[in-house]
């Protein structure tokens, strides 16, 4: 047993050491054994049941993230059950999808609501945390979570399904900075996975028309995803068309394109670019000035949006399940990096599976 805010006890049945991922040097990574984590104050043990891979973890891998310090367990989309627990709300047993960003929670933007800003990034000391980025994370068969981090399932809900938690709030809040309003046409730039995750939630809102752009063989995966689907290098018909549009690409090429796409008086909302040095150039001002444009820029998910957004998917509006095109054990992990940096036979997302048996 244990205080409120004390440690959870560690019940009998979660061994001592686990597998996990560790990227245990800049570009080097191996699947070991590890100490299983001791969930501190505030945080649950979770044993994870489903997670997967994204260009985030690469850009960890590569050492772009200078918060992140190696040895690294990583895994940041995942969804698992509680296996220790001090918390009422999330006692052993609940199933839980996690969100990533959780703020100190005193800082003048986490008071806000948003925490994804939170002015004290990486001081652990002041309760702030990235799961998976610059705490350990999911690609392990456990991981110790911050209460703030997580999310109930809802009851119809998988595993599978509510590692898309921290995904779908991204996408969420990117239509909801470009206040998406029912029966509008909006174009969705980035086939990837926050893209069709944007692009099915546009129409679980009610958008009128959805067009999905991107390149690559992804595409031919998810034309039913979208009204309409077509090769960036065929936007030019589309100029000036959408009362909204969404960017996912994170390119400049694919932000000169939003800005072009939106009709005037329309909003841009850019998501995409999310690491250094992508600049702007090529953009005549007066399309955004005299087009009296909403450009807008989206980080993440602040003010509980994943949440919502797991309402949606519970009610069955949004299909994530095709979206991971593969699936591996967790030992495997090597095999399922390969298949998503390659992009293997048009991979968009790869699953790992902690307890898989074989
Ligand atoms: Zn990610
Ligand atoms: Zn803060």
């Amino acid at each position: 047993m244990t205080s409120a805010l004390g440690e959870a006890a560690r019940p009998a049945e979660i061994p001592a050491t686990m597998l996990a991922v560790v990227f245990t040097a800049q570009d080097a990574f191996a699947v070991q054994e590890v100490p299983t984590p001791r969930p501190g104050p505030r945080e649950v043990l979770v044993r994870v049941r489903a997670s997967m891979v994204c260009a985030s973890d690469a850009k960890i891998l590569a050492g772009r993230f200078p918060a992140t310090r190696f040895p690294h367990v990583p895994g940041h989309e995942f969804a698992g059950e509680v296996a220790a627990s001090s918390d009422e709300r999330f006692a052993a047993g609940a199933r839980v999808g996690v969100e990533v960003h959780v703020g100190c929670g005193t800082c003048d933007r986490c008071r806000e609501g948003m925490y994804t800003l939170c002015l004290n990034y990486g001081k652990r000391e002041t309760g702030h945390a990235h799961v998976g980025f610059t705490i350990g994370g999911g690609l392990a068969e456990y991981a110790a979570v911050p209460i703030a981090a997580l999310h109930e399932l809802p009851e119809h809900v998988t595993f599978e399904q509510g590692a898309w938690t921290d995904n779908l709030g991204v996408a969420l809040w990117a239509l909801e900075r470009g206040r998406i309003a029912a029966g509008e046409t909006v174009i969705v730039i980035g086939p990837g996975a926050i893209g069709l995750c944007a692009t099915q939630l546009a129409r679980a809102l009610g958008a009128g028309r959805v067009t999905l752009v991107g390149r690559g063989n992804r595409l031919s995966r998810v034309r039913d995803m979208a009204d309409e689907v077509i090769d960036a290098a065929n936007v030019g018909r589309l100029r000036g068309a959408a009362d909204l549009v969404v960017e996912f690409a994170g390119t400049a090429e694919a932000a000169r394109d939003a800005i072009a796409l939106a009709r005037r008086g329309g909003r841009v909302v850019l998501g995409g670019a999310t690491g250094n040095g992508v600049e702007l150039s090529g953009v005549d001002l007066s399309t955004i000035v005299r087009g009296n444009l909403d450009v807008l820029g989206s980080l993440a998910n602040p003010k509980g949006v994943s949440g919502r957004a797991l309402a949606l998917l519970a009610e069955g509006k949004i299909d994530v399940t095709s979206l991971v095109t593969h699936h591996f054990p967790l030992r495997s992990f090597a095999e399922a990096w390969r298949t998503f940096t390659e992009r293997r036979d048009g991979a968009i997302r790869v699953m790992l599976h902690p307890r898989a048996e074989s």
